[in-house]
């Protein structure tokens, strides 16, 4: 059987410097694309217009290149909303994207009652049950936010690094995938990228373990089958914080100042927490030809 070319991504979004724990996700990524002489993406996630700066994506261009983790391709985010709109509007079509119009203030009550009660804050779906009418007479005062409708099933995914997964839809509020004031969230762009770049395993943080299981929906409902997922966990600081890109702790930058050399760096970050010593290896060709994310 032959399989597909291996294609894999890194997307930060540039809201900071690239920190410590960002350099694992970029470098799981990185490594299984060379080990396999596939092709690595560099994608910048800048949906964000307010939170994106410049300066943080030529940084972090700066910083792989520092490391020697080299792209092949690069693109952002910014560039692709005809496609994420396009993708929204198939959902639309097929009735899988529905407007609501609760405030923020209004779902913050709902969480609290539903908490209240014992019960887990998902969101109740009241929208769907808006006439065209209602709809009409809430569009005069409110823009509505717009949630995929998740099926509620259990959603089931082989982790590269967690093993078996499986979460109860039921049990996750229908995902925003376009704000109230207009703006497409990452959720959806991400699902859009991922499929068009024919991207074949995603590597990042168990902070997305969610995100997995509704982008698995949405990858299915476009007609596509999803990435091979892995979720690493997260590094964090001395007092157990975590890391944060906005904040700058364990900024790259800063340690290059610091005269910090990028084998060392890089060495550490692509085996902590493995099974692998932790030892200074000699070149990225040694890194990638001993890197097994089973371990
Ligand atoms: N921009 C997201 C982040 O920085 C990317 C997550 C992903 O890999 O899909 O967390």
């Amino acid at each position: 059987m032959s399989h597909p070319p291996v294609v894999t991504r890194f997307a930060p979004s540039p809201t900071g410097y690239l920190h410590v724990g960002n350099l694992r996700t970029a470098l799981f990524n990185w490594m299984i694309a060379r080990q396999k002489g596939g092709t690595f993406i560099l994608r910048i996630d800048d949906t964000d217009a307010s939170r994106s700066k410049q300066e943080y994506v030529d940084g972090i261009r700066e910083d792989l290149e520092w490391l020697g983790l080299t792209w092949d391709d690069s693109f952002s985010q910014s560039d692709r909303f005809a496609e994420y709109d396009a993708a929204a509007e198939t959902l639309r079509g097929m009735g899988l994207l529905y407007p609501c119009y609760e405030t923020a203030d209004e779902l913050e009550r709902k969480r609290k009652i539903a908490l209240s009660r014992g019960r887990p804050p998902v969101y109740d779906r009241s929208a769907l049950n808006l006439s065209e009418e209602d709809k009409a007479k809430l569009r005069e005062s409110r823009s509505g936010h717009w949630r995929f409708k998740l099926d509620q099933e259990r959603i089931e995914w082989n982790d590269g690094i967690l093993g078996p997964q499986s979460i109860d839809a039921a049990s996750v509020s229908d995902p925003v995938l376009i704000r109230g004031d207009g703006q497409l969230l990452y959720t959806l762009a991400s699902v859009t990228d991922d499929m068009d770049m024919g991207i074949t395993h995603v590597v990042r943080g168990l902070d997305h373990v969610t995100n997995t299981a509704t982008q698995i929906q949405i990858t299915r409902a476009l007609g596509s089958e999803p990435p091979a997922y892995a979720h690493h966990s997260l590094l964090t600081g001395p007092q157990g914080e975590a890391l944060s890109k906005r904040l700058g702790t364990l900024a790259l930058r800063d340690l290059r100042e610091r005269g910090v050399e990028p084998m060392a760096l890089v060495s550490l970050m692509a085996r902590i927490g493995s099974g692998q010593p932790v030892e200074v290896v000699d070149s990225l060709d040694a890194l990638v030809a001993e890197f097994d994310l089973g371990r």
